[in-house]
């Protein structure tokens, strides 16, 4: 595991900033830009904690049912739901708390290859519109990178007097009556999607990528025929690390 590529105090300060930027409202209503990020940071760790012992928990149940035998389906949707857990806890603790985003890692992994052990009929590659595709989310969370979607907002309203968030007096974030305000968008159009390190809405992330033919046909060699079930072995191996696409280093 590349430990030290995960992130260095400096460049956690650096994204943390950006972070806020994008998911707190500005001006006057929060005293100060340090209690902004922090408010920020602790929505997004809380998330990614409640995650994780989600994920753990499903886990253990997944690993006691494995040693006492039972590989029924309850136990494989069991493991099924830690790995969908633990790899979103990975993108909302990522940047944050980075001794949870390890942990959650860690588990993913464990998870990962349980789950490719003992239950592996659900780790076969998709066949679909003529094309094998990747969607293990150990597999893909290993990639850290998501998307970031541009838009113009063409119709919201405040979710607490359900005006026109300009023309109304409650601000974005602030909390009236027990129910916090934002800004409910009905309609928007999207002019673009692009690629990050660390997407505004954690879970966006990209859910399967397809195979090519020619690495398909290099790796099985010669008993493959085109459409025929493949098994994905990919969660037997030991981890390789974390990959960051989105970084020039
Ligand atoms: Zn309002
Ligand atoms: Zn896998
Ligand atoms: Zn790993």
């Amino acid at each position: 595991m590349q430990k030290n590529r995960f992130c260095t105090s400096s460049s956690k300060r650096a994204l943390r900033t950006d972070r806020s930027e994008s998911l707190m409202p500005a001006g006057p209503a929060l005293s100060s830009w340090k209690q902004l990020t922090s408010s920020a940071g602790k929505k997004m760790s809380d998330t990614g904690q409640q995650l994780l012992s989600e994920g753990r928990r499903l886990y253990g149940i997944a690993l006691w049912r494995a040693l006492t035998g039972d590989s029924g389906d309850s136990a494989n949707k069991d493991i099924r739901r830690a790995i969908v857990a633990l790899s979103s806890a990975m993108n909302w603790l990522e940047g944050w708390d980075s001794d949870g985003f390890d942990l959650a890692h860690q588990f993913l992994d464990k998870s990962g290859e349980l789950a490719r052990r003992e239950f592996s009929a659900g780790c076969c590659f998709d066949f679909r519109d003529d094309a094998y595709h990747q969607a293990c989310p150990v597999a893909l969370a290993h990639s850290r990178v998501g998307m970031s979607a541009g838009f113009v907002i063409k119709q919201s309203h405040c979710s607490v007097c359900g005006k026109d968030p300009e023309e109304c007096e409650h601000i974005s974030g602030r909390v009236y009556d027990g129910e916090r305000c934002c800004r409910v968008i009905t309609e928007a159009e999207l002019l673009e999607v692009s690629l990050v390190e660390r997407p505004n809405q954690p879970d966006a992330r990209i859910h399967s990528y397809t195979l090519t033919r020619s690495e398909l046909y290099a790796s099985l060699g010669e008993g493959f025929a085109w459409g025929m079930t493949i098994s994905c072995d990919r969660c037997l191996n030991p981890c390789r690390g974390l990959s960051y696409p989105m970084r020039n280093t």
